[in-house]
């Protein structure tokens, strides 16, 4: 079966939003919950209440056994398919991996790429991170770049250096070509999870350096073009003053997103 994504169009920054010239994606990562009933009643929840907003992106993506059937159930609406990691090879004798090749012929066009629980647990350091990004190119799918720092990095004042060395490393050896599809999620491991979200402030400086940062690499134009999203702690009441900053495109959303009512809103997000 192939089934090819929906909407390739919203993939590159064109549509303007509340004075922004990059096309706002609100990405839900389901993780490791909801079995294939529950995550098809999320869905239709989603299909629901979330209509009827053009101008932006809605991405669900959902854990590997409820892709195929999540990938039928988005087919043909706004929503769009993503997975939450890809092994780095097409094919092969890697026991319990999936690639990227498997996850386009099912529908995904988008791809988490270095969460920071995959770092954390799963010992994924900027060479894995850099491999997974360009199987993700040779699929065709679209790799959300997930960068951010500890806690203890931060009170260190590294936060800014630790975005920008995962971010030079997991890009190393990409052409500027393939700028016009990367995303990039800025999510700082002390805010993931925790209900303590990063101050708008925060958000905004670390965002503006890492698209200065994407500046140096690959000029102002791909810069310019490339969706940098906050994750960490995203909620209803918390989205609008994060949408509102001039360099944050949009949100990586975890808990919040398994609730259709909790993620309606923020996909919903007024900026002012
Ligand atoms: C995430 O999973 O990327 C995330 C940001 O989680 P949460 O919103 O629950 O902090």
């Amino acid at each position: 079966m192939s089934l090819s994504p929906e909407r390739s169009d919203l993939a590159s920054p064109k549509a303007k939003t509340a004075g922004k010239a990059r096309t706002p994606l609100l990405a839900g990562n389901w993780k490791m919950c909801k079995t294939i009933p529950e995550a098809l009643s999320l869905v239709d929840e989603l299909k629901a209440s979330c209509s009827g907003l053009p101008d932006r992106e809605i991405l669900v993506c959902p854990p590997a056994t409820s892709l195929e059937s999540v990938s039928r159930a988005v087919r043909g609406s706004f929503l769009r398919l993503g997975a939450q990691n890809l092994h780095w090879e097409s094919e092969g004798a890697f026991t319990g991996e999936i690639s990227g090749r498997m996850l386009a012929s099912i529908g995904c066009a988008y791809v988490i790429v270095g969460h920071s629980e995959r770092r954390q647990y799963f010992s994924e350091t900027d060479a894995v991170v850099q491999k997974k990004i360009h199987a993700a190119y040779r699929e065709g799918l679209v790799p959300i770049l997930c960068v951010g720092e500890t806690l203890e990095e931060r009170e260190k004042g590294l936060a800014s250096d630790v975005a920008a060395r995962q971010i030079r490393q997991g890009l190393s050896g990409l052409g500027p070509e393939n700028f016009s599809k990367l995303v990039v999620a800025y999510e700082p491991v002390w805010a993931i999870g925790t209900g303590r979200t990063a101050s708008p402030a925060q958000a905004q400086e670390i965002h503006a350096v890492i698209r200065g940062l994407l500046s140096e690499l690959y000029g102002g134009k791909a810069a310019d073009g490339t969706r940098l999203l906050y994750g960490g702690s995203i909620k209803p009441d918390n989205i609008d003053s994060l949408m509102a900053q001039p360099d944050i495109d949009g949100g990586l959303v975890g808990g919040a997103s398994l609730k259709a009512p909790d993620f309606a809103r923020i996909v919903k997000y007024e900026s002012r």
